[in-house]
């Protein structure tokens, strides 16, 4: 398998992997060939992603527990490697053929220059002019066919090589995609996370928005787990129809979904969250079997604002508390992180 290192000369991949072991062991990393991956690619430096993430967490003196590390090698390692897979073999063998047939062009195209110039050089030794130019023209016309040969050969490549293109975009799409809802799953949303993190510890506001389906195990019990995946996709599909393109919208486990607003602060957050909840709460949905009307689904948010330097599950987990008390209020609600505050002074 072709790791994408694998022209490196001996002495500086040992350096490299030298480096990655200290640096492991200065930081109490297992040694494991994931966490290996993580830390060669990290000093290889041919990451530009990876690289900002993990300074990001030294900066912040963040440890690399379990999850951390795990997450690394999913996010930035993992991906690149089933991405290399699935295009080497076919690439290769595109190649092999491509070069096959730019040899035979060159070679035809050779023997045509040939062929002409021989044409040519007999005008020099006073041959017939009438003969010359129809000679000239048949071999002009020889030319000309075999170069509408080699352009529809190199169109046929072509197609080829975007349909090996398609197929690595959509095959990179399905890895980050929840089959059931078509939103972001949890890799694609903790690597967007990562991502709107650097900048928002620029100082550019970042967002999250929880949302968890009220009595959804009772609806699944009334009407069947298939109705309830139906309402499920609804709710997915509520929720990206919300947010702006630039924002992330994700499955985050089962019946809870979340959305990730870069550049939008508490208030602009808690707004858009109470547009999706009064859009599901006034959803009129029907059984599609049968077309009996069924009764009207709510959803309860929690609303959090990123903090500088902070730990995004530390904003996760205010957001899930921020959920937690619209549940408790009385669900079909948004809450924001503002309410934990009173809440907790008030307890
Ligand atoms: P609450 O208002 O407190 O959120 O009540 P709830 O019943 O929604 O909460 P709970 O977390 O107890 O139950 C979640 C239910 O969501 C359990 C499960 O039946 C349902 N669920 C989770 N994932 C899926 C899914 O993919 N499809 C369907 N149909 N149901 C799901
Ligand atoms: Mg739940
Ligand atoms: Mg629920």
């Amino acid at each position: 398998m072709d790791s994408g290192f694998d022209d490196l000369d001996h002495d500086y991949a040992a350096s490299i992997a030298g480096r990655a072991m200290r640096s492991m062991a200065e930081q109490r990393i297992p040694p494991t060939p994931t966490n290996f991956a993580v830390w060669f690619q990290y000093f290889a430096g041919s990451h530009d992603d990876l690289r900002n993430a993990i300074d990001l967490l030294i900066d912040h003196n963040r440890s690399f527990d379990s999850r951390t590390n795990q997450d690394l090698f999913e996010t930035y390692v993992a991906p690149q490697v089933s991405a290399v897979v699935v295009t080497s073999e076919r690439l290769h063998a595109l190649m092999g053929t491509a070069k096959e047939f730019l040899a035979t062009a060159i070679a035809d195209n050779h023997s045509q220059m040939q062929a002409i110039s021989e044409v040519a050089d007999q005008g020099k030794a006073g041959v017939d002019p009438k003969a010359l130019v129809g000679q000239l023209m048949n071999e002009l016309a020889r030319a000309a066919t075999k170069a509408t040969r080699l352009e529809a050969g190199f169109a046929e490549k072509t197609r080829e090589l975007d349909v090996i293109r398609d197929s690595l975009s959509k095959s990179e799409e399905r890895a980050r995609t929840d089959t059931l809802t078509g939103l972001a799953n949890r890799r694609a949303l903790d690597e967007f996370l990562r991502k709107v993190q650097t900048t928002a510890d620029w100082g550019e506001p970042l967002s999250v928005l929880m949302l968890d389906i009220d009595h959804f195990k009772t609806f699944n019990d009334n009407f069947g787990h298939s109705v309830g995946d139906q309402v499920l996709r609804l709710m997915a599909k509520v929720l990206r129809e919300k947010v702006r393109d630039q924002d992330l919208s994700a499955r985050y486990g089962g019946e809870e979904l979340i959305a990730v607003l870069p550049d939008a602060d508490l208030a602009a957050c808690a707004e858009i969250a109470e547009r999706i909840r009064h859009a599901i709460a006034e959803c009129r949905i029907t059984r599609r079997s049968t077309g009996e009307v069924l009764p009207n689904i709510s959803v309860s948010i929690g609303v959090a604002q990123y903090r500088t330097g902070e730990a995004i599950t530390d904003l996760i987990e205010r957001c899930d508390r921020a959920l937690y008390l619209a549940k408790g209020g009385g669900r079909n609600r948004v809450v924001t992180e503002i309410e934990l505050d009173r809440a907790g002074a008030a307890g």
